[in-house]
């Protein structure tokens, strides 16, 4: 088992190789031999032929076959040459070579009928090549034998195919040490890539992993991890700052009720100043009650485990409902909360979370805006959304605070806030609630010059039932 990626790429490279170079060398040895054996064939044909000129000329000069033995061979190298005339009633008459040397043996049927060159092997251990045919001149008397010995070819071939035993083992195992040299090159980047992130650890999420080419496909990786960190980065970092808001928030109101309780117990007070005590340290913890609230809410909602029980409500009675509950608070600054919203337009949401939205958004609108202002509420609908506006006339919110105040625990002005009621948590929830249905919310405010809450919700068709 072989648990390196590089040396398994570097075996599947030299195991193709292998294939590859068996199939290749097969074929060029079957090639080979066969241009070597009609290249013998040729030069058995071409013997056959200057035989047969030999005896046409003997015979013109009015020569008898039976004296063919006298033919003289000058010019010829007998050695190399074996050549038989033979009478087609099985009388060798002529032979070029010994024959004690090449016993070629008695003429085959065959041979009278004119047949293929073939392979034999004599009584001498030698290996011939034999090819026979009747005379072209005299078919009817002579038929012309010739042999030649094939130990020249078997030693090309023999030789050819050593090379190739030889080279092919040299070759395989050079594809092995090149496979794996070109798959160690081509995954460098990886054990960088996993020396890199062995460090990466969660004090360390601002580390980022090398990236040599974005383009190919190690680059893409190396960025799909670090996109990664990246978000591990953002989420750590928002969990911690979330764990020392939340962490500050609480502990202001514990430590407000634990020093209202000492200084209480300290000596003793009239009735009323203890009933104070007690309305102040009840306050603090409705205060507290209240953040808990929110957190568990933020912290369900994160972890999705929150689901959105939708119906359809008309939103003209939900606006309503929610101006009832806190008029109260705006009868005490002389405010007046206008609602114009016409008794036609219906959403598909959650009457617990989207009442919520309202409740925050118009109580923030009542605490922020000074006496005796006007809160307007108006809400229309275009061809894919229903808008909702909450308009105010308090103290605006500057650009920069803009971007920031959904986000959890955010103040615009900490100190005045506090007094005022909140711990930055309406918002973010009311972001989240109106996301959770498929909306956004904006904010459009000048300073001094009042602000404007705008809900941007799907209209009833498109804004199914969703879980969250
Ligand atoms: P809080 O509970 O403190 O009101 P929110 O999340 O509701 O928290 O609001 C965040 C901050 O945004 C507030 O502290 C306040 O500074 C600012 N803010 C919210 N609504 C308004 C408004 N209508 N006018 C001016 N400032 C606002």
């Amino acid at each position: 088992m072989i648990n390196s990626v590089r040396s398994r790429l570097a075996l599947l490279f030299a195991i193709s190789v292998t294939i590859l170079i068996v199939l290749y060398s097969g074929s060029l040895y079957y090639l080979f031999q066969q241009s070597v054996l009609a290249d013998m064939d040729r030069k058995l044909r071409d013997d056959i032929e200057t035989m047969e000129m030999l005896v046409e000329k003997w015979h013109g000069d009015s020569k008898s076959f039976e004296s063919l033995k006298e033919l003289s061979l000058d010019g010829f190298d007998p050695s190399n040459w074996i050549t038989e005339v033979w009478t087609v009633d099985n009388n060798r008459i002529f032979t070029t070579g010994k024959l004690d040397d090449f016993p070629l043996g008695a003429l085959s049927g065959n041979c009278k009928s004119g047949m293929e060159p073939q392979n034999k092997t004599l009584s001498s251990e030698m290996n011939i090549r034999v090819f026979c045919a009747p005379s072209e001149a005299f078919p009817d008397q002579l038929v012309i034998r010739t042999a030649r010995l094939t130990e020249r070819m078997a030693h090309q071939l023999s030789h050819f195919l050593s090379l190739m035993l030889f080279g092919a083992p040299l070759i395989i195992l050079l594809a092995g040490l090149v496979g794996y040299f070109l798959a160690r090159k081509a995954l460098a980047p990886i054990s960088a890539i996993v020396e890199k992130a062995k460090i990466i650890s969660a004090d360390r999420l601002s580390e980022r992993l090398p990236v040599d080419n974005p383009k190919d496909e190690l680059g893409e990786l190396a960025q799909t991890f670090n996109k990664t960190f990246e978000r591990l980065e953002h989420s750590f970092s928002q969990m911690r700052r979330f764990s020392s808001d939340a962490s500050h928030e609480l502990r202001t109101p514990l430590s407000a009720i634990r020093t209202m309780g000492e200084v209480a117990l300290r000596g003793s007070k009239s009735e009323d100043n203890y009933r104070d005590t007690i309305s102040n340290i009840l306050e603090e913890s409705s205060r507290l009650q209240s953040l808990c609230e929110s957190l568990l809410l933020l912290s369900r909602a994160d972890s999705g485990a929150l689901t959105l029980m939708k119906s359809r409500m008309n939103l003209k009675d939900v606006i309503h409902d929610v101006t009832q509950i806190l008029g109260v608070l705006a009868e005490e600054k002389n405010q007046i909360i206008s609602s114009n919203v016409s008794a036609d337009i219906l959403v598909n949401v959650d009457p617990g979370f989207f009442r919520q939205v309202l409740l925050n958004l118009i109580d923030n609108a009542i605490k922020y805006s000074p006496e005796g202002s006007k809160i307007e509420i108006t809400a229309e609908v275009n061809q894919s959304e229903i808008q909702i506006t909450i308009k105010d006339s308090g103290p605006g919110i500057s650009i920069e605070h803009q971007k920031l105040i959904f986000e959890r625990f955010y103040r615009t002005d900490s100190a005045r806030s506090r007094n005022v009621g909140g711990a930055g948590l309406g918002l973010a929830i009311t972001a989240w609630i109106v996301s959770a249905h498929g909306g956004r919310i904006e904010v459009k405010s000048e300073l001094n010059k009042g602000a404007e809450f705008i809900i941007h919700l799907p209209t009833t068709s498109e804004n199914g039932d969703s879980s969250i």
